[in-house]
């Protein structure tokens, strides 16, 4: 039981909750981050396609169109400060008919419309002079300049570690099974019978966000997950390509892209099919080879590299093509849900919208001073950034150049690594071409000497 009732509580730790809980702890403010899972970042927001997007083919007009565009501005001026690594590389979106280069000029308007004008058209010759490595049929494209490659794994560790510097309480394995909204405090039931008590409450609950909304008596969108399926290219393959290769995009998906990652892999995907199961981010066969037809027009000589690793995320579509953001002064309680395709981009954005959102509801919120507030730099793990094995640190996954020291800091601090997913989203070990084989062994050894306990519990073995 935890008897301290906060001011605020933040149900859900991806990427857009841990951006609430770090603008909140930023203020006078009690703050909880409830997670389900035993991390933060460990749904959706790891398992996306890692982009920071400019929002130039958002619906204008449309609460997504706003706050990607704000959030684009917010995190790439916030990323560097944090360490979380950001290239930018700009993309090329390329038409592949007649009908697709027909389009260009429309999407061009719609980008100019979003605020963002530094868009321009090119002709097949120009598209093929950026990207040799094109498959044959390419009919114009668009240079979007502005689109930025970003780690995603940092990003929410980043909010959550700055949200916990700065007073935060984040606590997870907590999965939110009942809402009693009283006078003045709502108590939280998770599923283990503990209570936490709190004034006002921030649905982030992803994929469970319209569930969540129901138990507070409110109703409007249903989650029904969009899979997104991609591949990833061994770094062998990053020359095929400047920047990222997006398609023509459709009301449903931006579609099958191919991009490089800040890591230095090339990514192709991700598939868009609409399923029942919210769990089910398992990859597909079916999935698998959709992606590799697309690939093999895309960029041909891409399908003969190395396969590194497949993977699935579920986007949290709604029936609605919009964010569904609303607020209840009553039950103190303001919902960020929807969050489809974008949310990586928007999360600093919509955790200003959910600060609104609370204080409209009646939340006073006054700024800490700035002399009490604590910033968090991360180690950046992406290529074009120095890494530590350069500064002499013993390496210990030999394909992502991991050292000792990073896998002994991931799993201290205050959010450390509790499993190999976790130290993979901090470190990148085991995320490489080995997939772990080689270094598995001495990365748990080194994680168990780090926190006390056993390697069997580190590797998951009974
Ligand atoms: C294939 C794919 C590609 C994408 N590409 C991009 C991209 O390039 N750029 C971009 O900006 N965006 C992209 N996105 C979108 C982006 O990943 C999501 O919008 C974002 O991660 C959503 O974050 P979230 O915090 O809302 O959800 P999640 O990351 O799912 O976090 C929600 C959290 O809430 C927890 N939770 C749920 N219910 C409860 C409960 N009852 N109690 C406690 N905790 C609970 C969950 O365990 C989860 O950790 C992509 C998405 C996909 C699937």
């Amino acid at each position: 039981m935890i008897d301290e009732p906060f001011d605020v509580v933040v149900v859900g730790g991806g990427v857009v909750g841990c951006a609430v809980a770090r603008l909140l702890s930023r203020r006078e403010l009690q703050i909880a981050l409830l997670e389900a899972k035993a991390d933060v970042g460990a749904g959706t927001s790891k398992a996306n396609t890692a982009i920071l997007h400019t929002g130039f083919d958002a619906v204008p007009g449309s609460a997504e169109a706003r706050l990607v565009a704000r959030g684009y501005e917010l995190l790439h001026a916030y990323a560097p400060s944090a360490g979380i690594s950001v290239e930018a590389t700009g993309a090329v979106l390329v038409a592949w008919d007649d009908e697709q280069a027909a389009n260009l000029p429309t999407i061009a308007a719609k980008a100019a419309a979003n605020g963002y004008t530094a868009a321009r058209l090119l002709d097949a010759t120009e598209v093929r002079e950026l990207e040799p490595h094109l498959g044959a049929g390419v009919t114009g494209g668009m240079l979007v300049p502005g689109e930025h490659l970003i780690d995603p794994w940092a990003t929410s560790l980043a909010f959550a570690e700055e949200a916990v510097a700065n007073g935060c309480v984040v606590l997870a394995n907590r999965h939110v099974t009942e809402c009693e909204v009283g006078a003045e405090l709502t108590v939280l039931r998770t599923g283990d019978g503990e209570e936490v008590r709190t004034r006002f409450v921030v649905n982030a609950a992803g994929l469970y966000g319209d569930e969540l909304h129901r138990r507070f008596g409110f109703d409007g969108f249903t989650v029904r997950p969009r899979r997104g399926e991609l591949i990833v290219f061994d770094k062998l393959a990053r020359p095929l390509l400047g920047r990222t290769i997006l398609p023509v995009p459709t009301a449903l998906t931006k579609g099958v892209l191919v991009a490089p990652t800040v890591f230095g892999n090339v990514m192709l995907g991700p598939t868009a099919d609409d399923i029942d199961d919210r769990t089910a981010t398992g990859s597909t066969r079916a999935g698998i080879d959709a992606l590799l037809q697309k690939g093999r027009r895309i960029l041909p000589a891409l399908l003969d590299e190395e396969v590194t690793a497949v993977y699935a995320g579920l986007r949290a579509a709604t029936e609605h093509s919009d964010y569904q953001l609303t607020a209840s002064a009553a039950a103190r309680y303001v919902c960020l849900g929807g969050i489809r395709s974008t949310g990586l981009t928007a999360s600093m954005a919509l955790a200003e919208e959910a600060l609104m959102l609370l204080e409209q509801s009646g939340l006073v919120a006054p700024p800490t001073p700035d002399d009490r507030l604590v910033g968090v730099h991360r180690t950046p793990l992406g290529e074009a950034g120095e890494r530590p094995y350069q500064r002499g640190g013993r390496i210990v996954c030999h394909c992502e150049r991991v050292t000792g020291d990073e896998i002994a800091a991931a799993c201290s601090g205050a959010l450390p690594a509790h499993d190999i997913d976790g130290l993979r989203r901090r470190t990148r070990a085991v995320a490489g071409r080995c997939q772990g084989f080689h270094c598995i062994g001495e990365v748990c050894a080194l994680a168990a000497a780090t926190d006390g306990r056993t390697m069997a519990e580190w590797l998951g073995t009974p």
